[in-house]
């Protein structure tokens, strides 16, 4: 074969689709295989590319989605601190100012302390109460 190989029979070398005819000349002839190895190379260049553009392009297209998945995720975080959040504030509250349970038990204490306090003086008289007056007139 006096002639060398085309460029589409050197891609159908590449592409492993090349006849008999063209398979022996590459055999033979170092400036066809070089050329034959030139175009696989650059052929493997543009899929390598293009694999790595479909990764790219399959990360962004995930990623909305995955922010969402995320998104969702926190709320049970989010619930949580929430929820923590205000179960500490309630003790805080309650610390602040006395239930008025306590209050009215105070007061009920020092009214129940003035009332002791009259008995005493009283049961600590010399006469009754009635008969006071009677003790004055002496
Ligand atoms: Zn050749």
């Amino acid at each position: 074969m006096n002639t060398h190989l085309t460029a589409q029979q050197r891609n159908d070398i590449a592409l492993g689709t090349a006849d008999a005819a063209a398979s022996a000349h590459l055999a033979v002839c170092v400036r066809c295989h070089a050329e034959a190895e030139a175009t696989a190379a650059a052929l493997a260049s543009f899929r390598l590319a293009a694999v790595r553009w479909s990764e790219q392009a399959a990360v962004r297209a995930w990623l909305p989605q995955s922010n969402r998945r995320l998104k969702v995720a926190a709320w049970p975080a989010w619930a949580l601190a929430a929820v923590l959040l205000v179960g500490m504030a309630i003790p805080l509250a309650r610390r602040q100012s006395p239930p008025p349970a306590a209050v009215s038990a105070q007061a009920q204490l020092s009214r129940d302390n003035q009332l002791l306090a009259r008995i005493d003086t009283e049961i600590g008289a010399s006469a009754p109460a009635a008969l006071q007056p009677l003790q004055n007139v002496q």
